[in-house]
């Protein structure tokens, strides 16, 4: 398992973690120069003039039972992106070592790459479908790709891969490259996910988040999932204190088991939705084409995205302008049923 380290960039292997001051909430504090007094505003439970748990190990259980992993297997970041930055600077040598993309996909993975300065290479998805080129990723690769990215379902088209495919990938690129499965949607699909392999692969690495389904994008909070060698390396590269306290106490009560059961009932209500504002744009003019989605958006064709985008906007509606990954399209976020019937109104 540890050879998986052989992948990661040598000075992080060598790295001595940051030593932070000791943690044990049974005594005063008088070790970390914070102020013994909290602020008149203060409400949280544990006090904002601490510093939090130096690496969220509470929190880090907590979502460990919730996607059904070991704690040792999961590492919290502040939402996704940061989990996708810790991969790129763990794994990838700056002028070295390159990263394969799946466009159209989410952007933060060659964003993150190239701040790193690893080389980004593109195989684009298959346009019948957007299903994935995996002959293509394959052929791409070389000794110095350190990790393959693939969106599932993917951002923005709202497909999900063959987990089939996923896992041949694992195969072939078994002691090459990590293979990075981002399951930031997959709550919406009812899918299971990939966790389920760590076992078998320790090349694979697997994120989740709290931003999509748990309706706390505004808290930050992702977990990379693999190997506990890959997260016990990347926790010497996060910052210590990272999480914020105020974070912490949201989650741990968003994740207790009456609210679970207002998420679930949340996400079936999305889905339910999905098909509704998918069966109504299907009936308008407009609309050229709707890519089946299994995510809580809709990649949709206009005959002319830009009418379609300032009609929305008269409705004071947002929707994201996608002609930069394809010339037609715009991403509709499910909404709620009053915002997804003024959507459909506003659409000729
Ligand atoms: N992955 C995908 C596929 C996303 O679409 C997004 C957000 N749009 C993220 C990750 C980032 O999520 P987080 O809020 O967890 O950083």
């Amino acid at each position: 398992m540890n050879d998986i380290l052989a992948l990661a960039r040598p000075e992080i292997v060598a790295l001595k973690a940051y030593a932070h001051a000791s943690w044990d909430p049974a005594f005063d504090r008088l070790h970390a120069n914070e102020l013994p007094w909290r602020a008149e505003t203060d409400r949280s439970i544990a006090g904002l003039n601490r510093y939090p748990e130096p690496h969220a190990h509470v929190l880090a259980q907590r979502l460990a039972e919730l996607y059904g992993v070991e704690a040792a297997q999961l590492l919290p970041g502040r939402g996704s992106d940061e989990s996708i930055d810790l991969l790129v600077r763990g794994f990838c040598r700056a002028g070295v070592d390159n990263v394969i993309i799946c466009p159209p996909t989410f952007g933060m993975y060659s964003v993150a790459a190239r701040i790193q300065g690893a080389e980004v290479r593109e195989v684009p998805l298959l346009a019948r479908d957007f299903s994935l080129d995996s002959a293509g990723v394959l052929a791409a690769c070389d000794a110095n790709t350190r990790v393959v990215f693939l969106c599932s379902p993917n951002n923005p088209t709202g497909n999900a891969m063959d987990p089939g495919a996923i896992e041949q990938l694992l195969v072939r690129l078994s002691g090459k490259s990590l293979v990075v499965v981002d399951e930031a949607y997959l709550e919406f699909s009812g899918a299971a996910s990939l966790t389920t392999a760590l076992d078998r692969f320790p090349n694979l690495v697997v994120l989740r988040t709290l931003s999509k389904a748990f309706g706390l994008a505004g808290a930050r909070v992702g977990s990379l999932i693999a190997a506990p060698a890959i997260v016990a390396l990347l926790a010497k590269v996060i910052p210590p204190y990272s999480i914020p306290q105020l974070t912490i106490e949201a989650v741990l009560a968003t994740l207790a088991p009456p609210q679970l059961t207002v998420q679930r009932e949340r996400v079936s209500q999305v889905r339910a939705e999905r098909e509704r504002l998918c069966a109504a744009l299907a009936t308008k003019k407009s609309v050229t084409k709707l890519w089946p989605s299994v995510a809580n958006f809709l990649l949709t064709d206009f005959a002319d995205a830009e009418v379609a985008l300032a009609a929305a906007r008269d409705a004071k509606l947002l929707i994201r302008d996608m002609r930069n990954v394809s010339p037609h399209s715009l991403r509709i976020s499910v909404g709620t049923p009053e915002q997804n019937d003024r959507l459909i109104r506003s659409l000729a």
